[in-house]
């Protein structure tokens, strides 16, 4: 009997050893789209949108050294060192991950990724204590909707308007509370040879998603829903030449994002009012419930 549970756990013993608790799939309905594979695009100058086709993350080279926002899903962060190395990188080049908010589909892979890359991980406070808990609390709106996931290490935490610099690159933190209490934009200037620098936004989700039993019409909610209002007015006046957001549906189309995967270089990003027309969906989204919730 001892004999073959031994060689039970020895047949058992590379399953176990594949099994990285730090990729482990985390389970959700929307998995295919989160998980669906594309090369990473081109943004401008050194910024490319890699991740999924429906989760973004950026990668910036700075010359010395990559910053990447966002990680996506734990289960990704195999593909997004493979989309790492297609633009000619090591994962070890990657200095400092930058997180937009403490929610599994945007930090699930930063655990793993700082643990594979030596990376140092950058997010405001609240979302740096989140990210040492591996979720958010109850006052999050969508608390019980959401997944656990891995708790990275080398966390460090940045005020608003604090600055990350790198190489030839400066990214500035722009706190945008409201989706969580720690959400968080980054901006930075990305140069190209001859047509010089623009202004860079990875915006945070502005989006009013709640739980069922959340109201953000209820009276203890009204701080939440003055971050909203205080969050949309200083992402509109970000200074804004591209966008790119964790959720590519809420600033771009999908076909605009097909037709650059189909023929890469064939589609400009530039677009200046970007961030304000993103900022004015939000905005719809929250006053549709706030009118919804009123109406019951
Ligand atoms: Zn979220």
């Amino acid at each position: 009997m001892k004999q073959a549970a031994l060689l039970l756990a020895l047949l058992a013993a590379p399953v176990l050893a594949a099994d990285d608790p730090l990729t482990r799939p985390i389970t959700t309905s929307y998995t295919d789209r989160w998980m669906q594979p594309r090369a990473p695009i081109q943004i401008y100058g050194k910024t490319w949108m890699a991740g999924s086709v429906h989760l973004n993350t950026a990668v910036i080279d700075t010359g010395a050294g990559l910053v990447v926002i966002d990680a996506g899903l734990p289960q990704f962060e195999p593909q997004l060192k493979a989309q790492i190395r297609s633009l000619g990188h090591k994962p070890s080049d990657v200095r400092y991950i930058l997180v937009t908010e403490a929610h599994f589909d945007h930090a699930g892979g930063v655990a793993a990724l700082a643990r594979d890359t030596g990376a140092t991980v950058i997010a405001s406070p609240y979302t740096v204590a989140a990210l040492r808990k591996g979720q958010t609390g109850v006052e999050d709106p969508q608390n019980g909707d959401l997944k656990p996931f891995p708790s990275p290490k080398r966390l460090r935490a940045v005020p608003d308007g604090g600055q990350i610099k790198l190489g030839d690159t400066v990214i500035t933190a722009r706190f945008t509370p409201g989706h969580t209490a720690g959400s968080t934009s980054w901006t930075w200037q990305s140069c190209a040879p001859k047509t010089g620098c623009r202004a860079m936004v990875f915006m945070a989700s502005l989006s009013a998603t709640a739980a069922d039993t959340y109201r953000f019409s209820a009276p203890e909610h009204a701080p939440v829903v003055a971050s909203f209002r205080q969050s949309f007015a200083k992402a509109k006046a970000f200074p804004c030449d591209y966008l790119i957001t964790g959720h590519p549906e809420h600033s771009l189309t999908d076909d605009k994002v097909a037709a650059a995967m189909r023929t890469p270089g064939s589609v400009s990003w530039e677009d200046k009012g970007a961030c304000a027309a993103t900022v004015t969906r939000f905005e719809d989204r929250l006053n549709t419930t706030l009118a919804r919730e009123a109406a019951k």
